[in-house]
């Protein structure tokens, strides 16, 4: 793509970074922009670097929340002997649609990649095993995308957890979750929650 303007390809650039963001579509929205009032541009940029620098996760769940303890941990009405483990904000925000889970959430903030470099140790595995043996939480959901990094994820904690006295559960699989669970909709994704399955029994099957 050649350019009249050193400005204009750099802001491109930078666009077209976002994920399914390519060159046209990044050259549509900077130009978008220029032709809006500055402000908006003005008000874009601020809210993601004050996003980026203020940014905040709940000390017992690791969402992203604006107070030490996300609304969810300081509900006293939801279950914390159940607890949904997941890879980020956008399932939580999936599960919480469905109506249907009115247990706790552990945000893990990733899966385990070793081609993305992402081990065990980027992750907040070792707090949720921490959580685990304190004794509070009877059941864990896995609730991660049915890939082989959410296969390895599920795996790799199952066996940190074993001797535990916590019954560890999957999502139903077989009901047709999307890749990811932000596709799914509410109430397959209500559905496969309900109708959970042992994880030993997930093993088994694949
Ligand atoms: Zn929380």
């Amino acid at each position: 793509m050649e350019f009249s303007s050193k400005l204009l390809e750099n802001a491109v650039y930078e666009m077209s970074q976002l994920p399914g963001i390519g060159k046209r579509t990044a050259l549509r929205l900077v130009l978008h922009l220029l032709k809006r009032p500055v402000d908006q541009t003005q008000h874009l940029s601020n809210s993601l670097l004050k996003l980026r620098n203020d940014i905040r996760f709940c000390s017992n769940c690791h969402n992203i929340s604006d107070v030490a303890l996300c609304e969810i941990c300081a509900n006293p009405k939801r279950d914390e002997s159940l607890v949904c483990v997941v890879e980020d904000v956008r399932d939580v925000m999936a599960i919480e649609n469905t109506g249907q889970f009115r247990g706790m959430y552990h945000v893990l903030g990733g899966k385990i990649s070793p081609m993305e470099g992402v081990g065990p140790q980027n992750l907040s595995i070792a707090d949720l095993v921490v959580k685990g043996k304190e004794g509070k939480i009877k059941e864990m959901i896995f609730a991660l995308s049915s890939t082989m990094e959410g296969d390895t994820t599920n795996f790799y904690i199952y066996k940190q957890l074993q001797g535990l006295p916590i019954r560890i559960s999957t999502i139903a699989r077989g009901i047709a979750v999307g890749d990811e669970l932000e596709y799914a909709d509410e109430v397959t994704l209500g559905r496969s929650i309900l109708n959970r399955i042992p994880f030993e029994n997930s093993l088994r099957a694949s």
